[in-house]
Parts: structure tokens; C-alpha cells; sequence
């Protein structure tokens, strides 16, 4: 018999009940720590993205009838229901990315529970503008939800990435037709359950799995789904522009990043030593605000290079339920394939690797995972294709500067503008510098400190548009201006 008879099938969840994809086909779904295929996901098409939408249209008018407050409690016993169900949530997200199951139980998993949380009590609290005109007259503003939505998220954040547009979408009264990721849909399977059971009715939020090409595309180009929000790869993101906005959809994309990390002469090194380890190299440098690029001023660029390169090389590496782990494995083979074509590029760019470089081969039975050495790199030219491309792995490299004005050049040299890091014990220089940032997040002294009020998203190919707290709720609501004449 084929092992992938006996393998759990997973399935789309369309009008409050779990079901086959139409089509009866299935996706391969590996684990990371084993390299093993250990699921089926449904390679669902147009025809599950038509079911959804029908459900999603037929419960529109319930879910945005419902008062904020009646909205308000089914996302805050949803939120509940992650909560409760900790421990299954946390092994699965782990086993389907490859993150240590620490990082899961500490950062995923709450923040998820969270996401539902802040924008279940963010809409009771939510208020649309007036605008008086002296003795003519008032404008008043509407917020109405805008129908039918679409979610698209990516893999290295699932759950937390997957609720922080969901949530949003379905607090201000929209029904909501969601896709995770295919290389990590787990947690968002098990969402579905967690829904129904927290009274969200039947068609509000649909999840559906499957390839970005069949499933995904099939969500962008749907006439009733009038807006997308969607994180991912910047090409993605320019395709999913390209053919949604002579649709006239409205469009929220948070793109990739190659973040700058800029570290002065003058920073509190223990602090910036700690926290820097963090940023270039959690979840496997598989995090959108890691900063890959770290411009090290020259008083202190060879102490920094000693310590730095030193504590990377003591970092763990090992299987996610080792519980000292700090790194587990990268996501997919390809993707580890991709991070050392780009160790190997950076050799050929006159590169030297400090430190890592390679990948890991662990004991069975880990021996097929995907995992890979922390790797610094320094003596690269600031504009080479090492130092210009995202990655998006567990690679840095290191370059030295003089002068403030040379490392913001450096600083703002690529295509990308999502976030930055800045130490520094000069309060001017923190401020100043942060100014001249070409990015849409900008850490002083710190990395990676999330505010859920605060704006999130990039510039350049970054994104489009802002996530966080009123942006996200003015995004997922349609404005309608009223006036009044006196
Ligand atoms: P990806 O663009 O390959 O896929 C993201 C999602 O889009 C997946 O669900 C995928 O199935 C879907 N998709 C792919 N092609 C599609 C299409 N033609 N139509 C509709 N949907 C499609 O990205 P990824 O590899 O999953 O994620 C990594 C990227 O995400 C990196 O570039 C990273 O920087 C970026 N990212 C950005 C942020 C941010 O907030 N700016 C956060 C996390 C990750």
C-alpha cells in the first residue's frame, strides 16, 4: 500500500464544515527537522474558492449585521480557543516550519492569540471622522465593511501572519476567504475548528489550501472578492498588483526586506551584542524584520567582529523539539538550497565566511532536515547582489563605516524598505538617523519591540500600505462620506 494512503489528508474549511478539495488532488506537506513528507494538503482551484465565496456572500449579511460588540466576543473566545489549545497548536506549528518549539510557545502562538484579542477589543473602540464646516454644514464619515476579502499569507510566520490580517478583516464585519501558506498550513487547518467553536457563523472565514498559482491566483482574480491583503515575496506582490488592480481591488502588500542593522561606535555593546544575535538569526533568519546587513562603525568594527563571530559560532543548531535549540531547520529544501546559492555567490563576490557556511547534518532521524549553519560574511562591496537581495535565511554580512552619512548611503542602497535598526548613545543621532531611514519601521536601541496600535509595513518594494492597529481596520472598511447642511 502507498505510505500516502495511511498520511493525514488535511482539508479546506468552506461554510463551517471541513471538506475534500473538489478536484480530489493533494500537495505533498514536509517536515522540515526530518525532510519527510507527513501530510497531504488539498491543491484546491477556482471551484473551492467559488464554494467559499458563495457561503462567504450568504453570510455577509449576518456577520455585518452583527454589532461590534456580538463580533467582538465570537474573535475574543476565538482567541480564547488558540489559547486553551496551546500545546496542540505549538507542536504543530513547529513540526510543519521547522522553528524551535520554544520560539512557537513564545513568540508564534501568543502573538496569534493576541492578534485576535487586540482586534476584537480594537473595534469596539474603533471611530469614524466628522468634519465640520462653519455654518454650512457637517461631514460625517460611514466605516462599512467592504464584503468579501482576501487573505493570502506566507510561510515563516504562519499562524501569526495568518490572524494578523484575519482578525483585522473579520472584526470590522467582513467575510473573509483566507489561504496559508502550502509549505506550512497547518495551524491555519486547525483554525477552522477553533472558529466554529468560538459561534463565528458558518461562511464567514473560509481557509482554503493550495498552491499560490491554483488556489492562490484563483482568490486574486475573483470579481466578488473586493479586497486582498497579502504578505509575501515581492515578485508575488508585483504579480498579485498587476492583476487585482485593473479589477480595482483595494490592496495591502507586505513585501520582502533586506534590512539594515547600523550599529555607532558609541552603543551600550553588551545590550546591542544580545539583541543583534537575535535579530539576524532568529527563526532561522526567516523573519521579514531580521536585519541581514549590519554596518559596524569602525571603532569598534574588529571588537564586534570577535565577539559577534564567536557567540554565532556557539549557536544550536538542532532538531525544533531540543529544547536548546536556538536554531532549528529552514523551511524547505529548496529554500536551504536557495540561502547556500547565495553563500556561494558571496564567495565569488570576494566574500570571507567568518563563520557558518554550511549545512548541518544531523543523526537520524534528522539526518534529511534542512538545517544550516549561522553564517557571517564580511569584505563584500555594499551594492554586490549579496549585500542588494533578500535571502531570507540565516545569513549576515558585516561591513565597516566611518561617517553617518556613508552608512545611511549604504543604509538606503537597495530596492527594499521595510525596516532598520539603529544603536546608538546619542539621542540626536538616534532621532536624525531614523529620519533619514528609507523604511517603514525604524528600531533605536532594540529590535523586533511590536506595538500592535503602531503602522506596520514597508517602502519601496516593500509594500504597499500599512498593517497595525486603525490602518488595518481603515483598509478592511470602505469610507462613505455623509454631509449634513444646516
Ligand atoms: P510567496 O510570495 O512565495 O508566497 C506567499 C503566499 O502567496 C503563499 O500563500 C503563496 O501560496 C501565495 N502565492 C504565491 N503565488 C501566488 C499567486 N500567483 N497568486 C496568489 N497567491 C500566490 O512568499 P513566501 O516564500 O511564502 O514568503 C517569503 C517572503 O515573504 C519573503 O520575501 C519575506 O520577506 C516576505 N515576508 C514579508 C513580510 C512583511 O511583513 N513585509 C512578512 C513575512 C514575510
Amino acid at each position: 500500500m502507498d505510505i500516502k494512503e495511511t498520511m493525514e489528508k488535511l482539508q479546506n474549511f468552506i461554510n463551517g464544515t471541513y471538506c475534500p478539495p473538489k478536484n480530489g488532488q493533494y500537495i505533498d506537506n514536509y517536515e522540515p527537522a526530518t525532510g519527510k513528507v507527513y501530510s497531504l494538503i488539498p491543491d484546491s482551484d477556482a471551484s473551492d474558492v467559488e464554494d467559499a465565496v458563495d457561503a462567504a456572500e450568504k453570510a455577509f449579511p449576518i456577520w455585518s449585521g452583527m454589532s461590534n460588540e456580538e463580533r467582538s466576543a465570537v474573535l475574543i473566545r476565538l482567541s480564547e480557543g488558540i489559547q486553551n489549545n496551546m500545546e496542540l497548536f505549538v507542536n504543530a506549528e513547529s513540526k510543519d516550519n521547522g522553528k524551535p518549539r520554544k520560539l512557537a510557545a513564545h513568540v508564534d502562538i501568543p502573538r496569534a492569540v493576541s492578534n485576535f484579542h487586540f482586534f476584537a477589543t480594537a473595534i469596539i473602540h474603533f471611530a469614524s471622522e466628522s468634519h465640520h464646516m462653519e455654518g454650512v454644514g457637517i461631514n460625517y464619515t460611514l466605516r462599512k465593511p467592504i464584503g468579501i476579502v482576501g487573505c493570502i499569507s506566507p510561510w515563516n510566520l504562519p499562524l501569526y501572519l495568518f490572524s494578523w490580517k484575519i482578525a483585522p478583516a473579520l472584526a470590522a464585519g467582513n467575510c473573509v476567504i483566507a489561504k496559508p501558506s502550502e509549505i506550512t498550513p497547518y495551524t491555519a487547518y486547525l483554525l477552522g475548528k477553533i472558529a466554529k467553536e468560538a459561534g463565528m457563523p458558518d461562511g464567514v472565514l473560509n481557509i482554503i489550501h493550495g498552491s499560490g498559482a491554483k488556489a492562490g491566483d484563483a482568490i486574486i482574480k475573483h470579481p466578488k472578492i473586493k479586497a486582498i491583503s497579502f504578505t509575501g515575496g515581492t515578485k508575488t506582490g508585483a504579480y498579485i498588483a498587476q492583476t487585482a488592480a485593473p479589477m480595482f481591488k483595494k490592496l495591502s502588500l507586505e513585501l520582502g526586506g533586506k534590512n539594515p542593522t547600523l550599529i555607532f561606535d558609541d552603543c551600550d555593546f553588551d545590550d546591542m551584542m544580545k539583541t543583534v544575535l537575535r535579530s539576524s538569526f532568529s527563526n532561522q533568519g526567516q523573519i521579514c524584520l531580521c536585519g541581514s546587513r549590519l554596518f559596524i562603525q569602525r571603532g569598534i568594527y574588529e571588537r564586534f567582529k570577535t565577539v559577534f563571530v564567536e557567540k554565532v559560532g556557539k549557536i544550536k543548531v538542532a532538531n525544533p523539539e531540543h529544547p536548546e535549540a536556538i536554531m532549528g531547520a529552514v523551511v524547505s529544501e529548496p529554500h536551504m538550497e536557495k540561502v547556500l546559492s547565495y553563500i556561494r555567490l558571496a564567495e565569488e563576490e570576494g566574500g570571507t565566511i567568518l563563520t557558518g557556511g554550511n549545512r548541518v547534518m544531523l543523526e537520524a532521524p534528522y539526518a534529511d532536515g534542512y538545517y544550516l549553519r549561522p553564517t557571517v560574511i564580511e569584505g563584500l562591496a555594499y551594492d554586490c547582489r549579496t549585500n542588494q537581495e533578500e535571502i531570507f535565511g540565516p545569513v549576515v554580512t558585516l561591513t565597516p563605516f566611518d561617517t553617518e552619512e556613508e552608512v545611511l548611503k549604504m543604509a538606503n542602497s537597495t530596492e527594499y524598505g521595510l525596516a532598520a535598526s539603529v544603536w546608538t548613545s546619542e539621542l540626536k543621532r538616534a532621532h536624525r538617523v531614523a529620519e533619514q531611514l528609507e523604511v517603514g519601521i525604524v528600531w533605536t536601541n532594540s529590535w523586533l519591540v511590536r506595538d500592535l496600535r503602531t503602522p506596520f509595513g514597508g517602502v519601496k518594494s516593500s509594500g504597499v500600505g500599512r498593517e497595525g492597529g486603525w490602518e488595518a481596520l481603515r483598509f478592511f472598511t470602505e469610507p462613505k462620506n455623509v454631509f449634513v447642511s444646516y
